[in-house]
């Protein structure tokens, strides 16, 4: 604390990432990055734009990129924002569409920055519970609310609503915004995308981060009817006109037209996520169906905080939240194959060791 910050800086809760180790040598399963890398024309496009015109502004619009991805979701640019990592989009969308009104809705268990970015912006929520399987039912978003929050598929959990309980709850809340992010769409789930056209108040929100293997050049999209799009693009003229810097923008241009590359990395994860979950099965793991690039994971007869140290000590890192409802499970990311193999070698071991 202190005397200078503003009174809000005080309330505030920010988000804690998981760990980026310095130079020690882990496997890193904790923050659900893609271990294949992005597209190799992403990487030369970032060198390109690195190597000539950084002492030029970026477009303040990504109007290239915008443009290339209205054309794969048959849409126009107008219905695409770009921005700073799709947290930063999320945080404008709040702040664009969820102040002074009332509560908006979203899941007990997903996405902690939700509620960061709540506290940041003084909007009001209220949490829904899942089911005890950590099912979400469509049927709780309902009445009056200031929105909807929904990640599909969820975080932690990696569990997905198909698109028709989707457009349950957009035709449940035709007032509001019904946010649906979908930083995990690509490893097995559906995206909403499609339903822009027909509701003007659907937000759908991706990344570059995971399927495209981008986490550290900070690029996200929104798709949405003008309108919202309009909206978004106010707060970013309020807060910052170049969020997107010129590597950024060419590298993800290039990640983007890469279909092949994107295709092939996203199968071999969902793949390595189908085997790996099978093996822990038979450990007695208990492991959520996943259509995510992680797996959500407990054991009856070994406390997951221990896992999570045992597992630490022997070079993995994985994912804990110290959140009650989850307290006994681990979110773990999939690696290439030979980490999936690594991490289930020291998930038998540690096992052993409990006996
Ligand atoms: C990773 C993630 C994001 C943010 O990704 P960026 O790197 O900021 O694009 C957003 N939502 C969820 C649920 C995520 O897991």
């Amino acid at each position: 604390m202190s005397r200078f910050w503003s009174p809000i800086v005080e309330t505030l809760v920010p988000y804690t990432p998981g760990e980026q180790p310095g130079r020690a040598k882990f496997i890193k399963l904790n923050t659900n990055e893609n271990p294949y890398g992005p597209s190799p024309h992403a990487v030369a496009a970032v060198q390109e734009a690195a190597a000539a015109g950084l002492q030029l502004y970026p477009d303040p619009v990504a109007r290239e990129l915008r443009r290339a991805i209205a054309a794969r979701v048959n849409l126009s640019p107008e219905h695409v924002f770009a921005g700073n990592g799709s947290d930063e989009i999320l945080a404008h969308a709040f702040n664009a569409f969820f102040r002074e009104r009332p509560p908006v809705l979203f899941a007990d268990v997903t996405y902690s920055f939700y509620r960061t970015y709540c506290k940041l912006y003084q909007v009001q929520h209220r949490e829904v519970p899942l089911a005890d399987d950590f099912r979400c039912d469509p049927a709780n978003y309902r009445g009056e609310s200031g929105g909807v929050v929904i990640a599909n598929p969820n975080a932690p959990t990696g569990l997905a609503l198909s698109l028709a309980d989707i457009e349950t709850v957009l035709l449940q809340n035709p007032d509001v915004v019904v946010l649906v992010d979908e930083a995990y769409v690509d490893f097995g789930a559906e995206s909403a995308v499609a339903l822009v056209p027909r509701y003007e108040n659907l937000l759908v929100v991706q990344t570059f981060s995971k399927s495209r293997s981008l986490a550290g050049l900070r690029v996200g999209f929104a798709v949405a009817h003008p309108d919202l799009i309009e909206g978004l693009v106010r707060v970013k003229d309020s807060f910052n006109s170049y969020p997107l810097g010129r590597p950024a923008l060419a590298g993800a241009l290039a990640a983007w037209e890469d279909e092949a590359w994107f295709e092939e990395t996203r199968t071999r994860i969902m793949a390595d996520r189908e085997r790996t979950a099978r093996v822990l099965e038979t450990m007695g793991f208990r492991v959520l169906p996943s259509t995510a690039n992680f797996l959500f994971i407990s054991h009856p007869e070994a406390a997951a905080e221990q896992v999570l140290a045992n597992l630490r000590a022997r070079g993995i890192l994985v994912r804990h939240f110290r959140q009650e409802r989850i307290r006994n499970w681990l979110r773990i990311t999939i690696g290439t194959a030979d980490e999936c193999d690594a991490l289930v070698t020291a998930l038998r071991g540690i096992l052993a060791d409990l006996k």
